[in-house]
């Protein structure tokens, strides 16, 4: 029995960044039919990195944190709904909202994102123990954020990090507690967490490493943290940013295949076909190694929703962009690009690159001398130029004969990029290749 297509509707579930510009793309790609676009938040899509710094320290606003006005979605005539969807049924082709409403679909997609963990601890329930991931946490954060404020911050991930350079921006007293013993887990190499340990002590954050907490306490004054270690810490708010999952259960409830995200093909379509997923909650295979990974960052919502429409009309492109994020903390950026892990254990598996002022990039080759990763560190405005570079060189997968080069700065990495210095992974060397000494 084939399955009827009950209608030319094109339906998007998650209005947040991926699900905003994918609607937006199924339009710029020609699509001319009805586009349901599902949100469980009240605002319309927006981009959530000003969420722990500009929309903090007040530099930025939600409405420039928006990008897809009331006005463009009446003018491409997306029909958005705000209601969570609670069932998707893969034989009749339909969703359905808390609101009762069902809307068949065409192609779908999931970009339903991530939910932030929370503490299990006794006391984690607490008013004043916030969490960070939309637009109404953070306005509840700023409101706390005052002059003076004792924040405890709990993580010393991405999250953790950016909003204690805002509080400490702000005039806050910060101390930040992380589990393991170095900042920012597994997503920056050791020399680098070790900088940006330094910095924020250096703006005056009370950095404490492998510290965990037993309970927290309700005070007059707000709440105190009591550490398995004995440590107590009196504050006015904690702001918990250990991490998020993959916000996959409407998935897992309709049968696809879900590991730590939903399990996408390289046209980022589930194991059922014509429901796709991308963004946050998307795993997918690696355009690098295969292996399947999750990311969950800006620019990879911001390139799966752009694949992900073009093949819900139906083109069968591969997901080809490689990983990229940054992290802004204070006037210091760390730049990560294509995949750290990939690189080799050997002698030339990382080369550093320690530009003029106290930047660094340390790249990373695979066995081959292929870059696979590059990981920037430094003040923005010195970094981001030679950083694009890096990245560039990444994207291309270029093969250095002696790694060594990199480390070089008489050497430009623009140099670097040129075909006649350069072997390429696709291209056999050339005597002009090695004889370039790079
Ligand atoms: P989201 O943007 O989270 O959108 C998912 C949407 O789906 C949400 O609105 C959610 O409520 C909704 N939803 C979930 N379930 C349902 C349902 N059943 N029905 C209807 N709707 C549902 N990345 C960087 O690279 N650099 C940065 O500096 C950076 N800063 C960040 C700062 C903060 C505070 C946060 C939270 C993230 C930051 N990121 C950054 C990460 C980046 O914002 C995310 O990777 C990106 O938002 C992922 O987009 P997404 O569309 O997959 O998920
Ligand atoms: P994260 O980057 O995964 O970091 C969580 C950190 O908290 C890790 O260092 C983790 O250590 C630690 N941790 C876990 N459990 C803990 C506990 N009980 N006590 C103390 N520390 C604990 O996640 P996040 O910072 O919460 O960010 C949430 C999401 O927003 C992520 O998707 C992130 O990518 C995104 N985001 C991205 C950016 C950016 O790219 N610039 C900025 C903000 C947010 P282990 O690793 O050892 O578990």
């Amino acid at each position: 029995m084939t399955t009827p297509v009950p209608e030319d509707a094109m339906l998007i579930v998650g209005a947040g960044h991926c699900g905003g510009r994918a609607a937006l793309e199924l339009r710029n790609a020609g699509w001319t039919g009805a586009i349901h676009l599902v949100g469980d938040e009240a605002e319309l899509p927006y981009e959530r990195p000003p969420l722990s710094k500009g929309l903090l320290t007040g530099e930025s606003t939600a409405q420039q944190c928006g990008f897809l006005p009331a006005s463009e979605i009446e003018r491409l005539a997306i029909q958005h709904h705000v209601a969570p969807a609670t069932r998707i049924d893969t034989l009749a082709r339909t969703v359905t909202l808390a609101s009762q409403e069902v809307l068949p679909y065409r192609s779908l997609l999931i970009a339903t994102g991530g939910r932030v963990r929370r503490l299990t601890v006794p006391g984690a329930d607490l008013p004043q123990v916030l969490t960070l991931r939309n637009l109404d946490d953070a306005h509840l954060l700023a409101l706390q954020l005052q002059p003076g404020q004792r924040l405890v911050v709990v993580g010393g991930g991405f999250i953790g990090l950016e909003v204690a350079a805002s509080a400490i921006q702000l005039g806050c007293s910060v101390t930040l507690l992380e589990m393991g013993p170095r900042l920012m887990g597994r997503a920056v190499p050791e020399s680098v967490a070790q900088r940006a340990l330094t910095l924020h002590r250096k703006h005056g954050v009370k950095l404490l490493l492998e510290r965990s907490i037993e309970r927290i306490v309700p005070t007059h004054a707000g709440v105190q943290l009591l550490l398995t270690d004995g440590t107590q810490l009196d504050a006015g708010a904690v702001l918990v940013g250990i991490g998020i999952d993959a916000h996959a259960d409407l998935a897992r409830a309709a049968g696809l295949a879900v590991a730590r995200g939903i399990v996408v093909n390289d046209q980022l379509e589930t194991s059922v076909p014509g429901i796709f997923a991308a963004g946050d909650v998307a795993e997918f295979p690696s355009v690098i190694s295969g292996a399947l990974m999750r990311q969950e960052t800006w620019h990879n919502a911001e390139t799966q929703a752009h694949t992900a429409a073009r093949n819900m009309l139906g083109q069968h492109e591969s997901f080809a962009a490689h990983p990229w994020f940054w992290s802004d903390q204070y006037d210091h950026q760390v730049q990560v690009a294509g995949e750290p892990a990939l690189a080799s254990s050997g002698p030339n598996g990382t080369v550093s690159r320690r530009l003029a002022g106290s930047e660094e990039i340390i790249f990373y080759l695979d066995a081959e001398r292929r870059l696979v990763g590059a990981c920037g560190w430094g003040l923005t405005t010195q970094l981001a130029k030679e950083f694009k570079l890096a990245r560039m060189l990444v994207e291309r997968n270029v093969v250095l004969p002696r790694p060594q080069v990199l480390q070089d700065l008489t050497i430009r990495l623009k140099d670097m990029l040129q075909p006649s210095s350069y072997r390429s992974a696709t291209t056999e060397p050339t005597s002009q290749t090695i004889g370039a000494g790079i």
